[in-house]
């Protein structure tokens, strides 16, 4: 039977009117939202397109996103994957079964042959799986709530969750009726599908037909309630998150986080002041978040009470986008201020500089949703706009312009460090590396001994390499990541022509920003050589046999703190561990958190230079979480993550008990506890 012929014309008008309904409700939402996007600054979002799109439809396939949170043992993401899996496999049979099939009064050969008997077989098993992750979702929020969902319990997340537990539920009812009535799905010789035959039980033959229509109905009404309030609620993550999955920069040779290029010259306004200043896909990236706060579990501003929370910056981006979005396009001025003390809807200035960008956020967020981007862009705003930020920053800015580095140390002072290890210049066509040591490399008393442990290193290896002296500068870093676009840039392009001037192809850092500013941020403005970490390249050494260490050096319990910028910015990970292991004959014991979920240090984004008042010290955090592992050494591959460590261990009194040492003070301290081997003795000489 047709539920639809059953009540003659009336059935088709209502079905096709209520459908017609539901999807211009879906449509006119969707082309509105739509409109909001294109409030945005285009952008390049487009390139590789073909790639992308079979890369996004095999992540929706497998629900990669969820494959990503189980990685961190967030067994929510299981529950997530039957409900989304449901979904897709559900759209089809709307398709084919109910649109077609029933919409258009040809049910009964639809529902008589091989495909429609497996694909109630296939609903029949699916339907209780989602079921049961839509029942976890509810009794996760309602009964267990980890913290993270805690401010999330609203009657939106609920309904949403009801809606999924209830939809398989009218399936159910309709099969079974259905089959109850003594009109079965039939084909292949297959025998009806065991979910709906058990159900079946409970109707007569008498009673099933009137049954079967109310089902029909039920399901149908669920199925366009839920097309209806895509566009206004959460459920708008699965269009936008697939969409997002697509564009987003996740291609080869893109850098995490990749900061967009300022037209110093041309542009009239620079960063994000106001919502539609952010690009268009940085606009989607709020229609694709899902609520779900695993962003906010993995912020170190948040956890340690600031008053940052990515969750909600990308909430109340959205929130603004929709509240100005109808000024916008009729050129009004907005109503609610994108950078201000609003409420939702507003990011507060305080909250912006809070930042490290760590990108631990990014990172643990399913939706491939980019936090630190948008939060430079509004820190750009502030800095070149209205000259608004912490006056620590003030200081910075002064000693970036007149001296070149952070410290404002006289330029004279930078290549002192240099005197015990004869470090010589870099010279084009006779030096193969420039070793380039970075402001605190060259200025900060305990990393000057890095500095000077790393060209140990570089020597016992034989490796060609020198240095700019007094010529070097900042690499910019800071600046960037505190928004002030306009002096990086100045500087960037001095040292890009210097090191063209001097021939420079391969360059070897000690500094994970400086590594990551020059291989990721001047490639973004077309420089392009060979960029080293110092922990990539010691590995590779060891590898090729031109470091000989012998695994006894005793550090006792090591534990390595991984470096955002090292880690998850750039993916090194294995090479300090296995040098560790190779120094130590161990690897090193593993904080809880670490390799891409390492916990930030504090001092990245700027934030070395900046007061931290609120809160617990984010070093004070990862002390401890370091400490939960009672080491006897952190081993550490930034001078940033140097300094906060060191400080953090200080502060606890454990100095005397823990020693903080860069990975190449290890190695350098293993090559002097070796014998001398030939090979080495042969490569120095070389
Ligand atoms: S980059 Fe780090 S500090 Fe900034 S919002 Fe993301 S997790 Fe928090
Ligand atoms: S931004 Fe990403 S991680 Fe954060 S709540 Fe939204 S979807 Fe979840």
């Amino acid at each position: 039977m047709n539920p639809l012929s059953d009540l003659g014309a009336w059935g088709y008008i209502l079905f096709w009117g209520i459908t017609i309904l539901a999807a211009g409700i879906f449509l006119y939402r969707g082309f509105q939202l739509w409109r909001y996007l294109k409030l945005g600054r285009p952008d390049e979002t487009f390139a590789h397109l073909g790639r992308r799109l079979a890369r996004g439809t095999i992540d929706l396939i497998i629900q990669k996103c969820q494959f990503t949170n189980l990685g961190r043992r967030n067994r929510a993401g299981l529950g997530h994957m039957f409900m989304a899996w449901g979904f897709l496999l559900f759209v089809v049979y709307y398709t084919v079964f109910i649109i077609i099939s029933s919409g258009f009064g040809i049910s009964e050969p639809m529902e008589h042959n091989g495909f429609y008997v497996v694909y109630t077989w296939i609903m029949d098993i699916i339907g209780p799986f989602i079921m049961l992750g839509a029942a976890w979702g509810i009794i996760r929020r309602y009964a267990v709530r980890p913290s993270r969902i805690e401010q999330q319990r609203t009657f939106e997340a609920g309904f949403i969750l009801f809606t999924v537990l209830v939809h398989p539920i009218t399936h159910f009812g309709k099969i079974a009726t259905q089959i109850a009535y003594g009109n079965p799905p039939a084909g292949l010789g297959l025998g009806t599908p065991p979910v709906s035959t058990w159900l079946s039980q409970f109707y007569s033959a008498a009673n099933a037909p009137g049954w079967h229509v109310f089902w029909f109905w039920a399901h149908w009404a669920f199925v366009l309630l839920v097309l209806g309030i895509i566009g206004f609620t959460r459920y708008l993550h699965f269009p936008a998150g697939v969409i997002n999955d697509v564009l987003t920069t996740r291609q080869p040779k893109t850098p995490k986080g990749k900061l967009g290029n300022i037209d110093v010259k041309n542009q009239a306004t620079f960063g994000v002041g106001t919502v539609n200043n952010f690009t268009r896909k940085q606009l989607l990236d709020t229609y694709a978040c899902v609520v779900c706060g695993h962003c906010q579990d993995a912020c170190p501003a948040y956890n340690t009470q600031k008053p940052l929370n990515p969750r909600v910056v990308i909430r109340d981006i959205k929130q603004n986008l929709l509240k100005n979005g109808p000024r916008l396009l009729n050129k009004q001025p907005v109503s609610q201020l994108l950078i201000a003390d609003q409420g939702p809807g507003s990011v507060s200035e305080e909250v912006l500089w809070e930042c490290t960008t760590c990108a631990a956020c990014m990172e643990a967020c399913p939706m491939y949703i980019e936090h630190v981007p948008k939060i430079i862009d509004m820190r750009r705003h502030l800095v070149q706009m209205r000259a608004k930020f912490p006056p620590e920053l003030l200081t910075l800015f002064e000693n970036m312009e007149q001296r070149s580095n952070p410290w404002g140390i006289a330029p004279g002072e930078r290549a002192k460090w240099a005197a015990d290890v004869a470090a010589k210049p870099f010279v084009a066509g006779q030096t193969e590396y420039l070793y380039y040591v970075g402001c605190a490399g060259s200025f900060d008393s305990r990393s000057k001994q890095v500095s000077a442990a790393l060209a140990n290193v570089l020597n016992a290896a034989g490796v060609s390499w020198g240095i700019l002296g007094t010529e070097e500068k900042c690499c910019g870093d800071s600046l960037r990541r505190t928004g002030n676009e306009f002096v990086f840039e100045h500087m960037m392009r001095e040292n890009i022509k210097l090191y063209q001037d001097k021939g420079v192809t391969k360059i070897i850092t000690q500094c994970p920003h400086c590594y990551s500013t020059l291989k990721n941020d001047y490639a973004g403005y077309g420089f392009k050589v060979e960029v080293r970490h110092h922990t990539e390249f010691i590995r590779q050494l060891i590898a090729e046999g031109r470091l000989k260490l012998d695994g006894r050096l005793d550090l006792g319990t090591t534990v390595f703190h991984d470096s955002c910028y090292l880690g998850r910015y750039n993916g090194i990970l294995d090479e300090p561990r296995e040098t560790i292991a190779a120094v130590t004959g161990r690897p090193p014991v593993e904080m809880t958190k670490n390799r891409t979920n390492s916990f930030c240090c504090g001092a990245g984004g700027g934030r070395m230079w900046m007061e931290e008042s609120i809160g617990t010290r984010i070093n004070h955090a990862r002390v401890q979480q370091a400490l939960d592992v009672d080491p006897n050494t952190v081993c550490v591959s930034c001078p940033y993550c140097l300094i906060m460590f060191e400080d953090g261990v200080k502060d606890q009194k454990l100095a005397d008990r823990i020693k903080v040492l860069d990975l190449a003070e290890i190695v350098a301290l293993a090559v002097k506890a070796a014998p001398a081997a030939p090979e080495r003795s042969a490569a120095v000489a070389r």
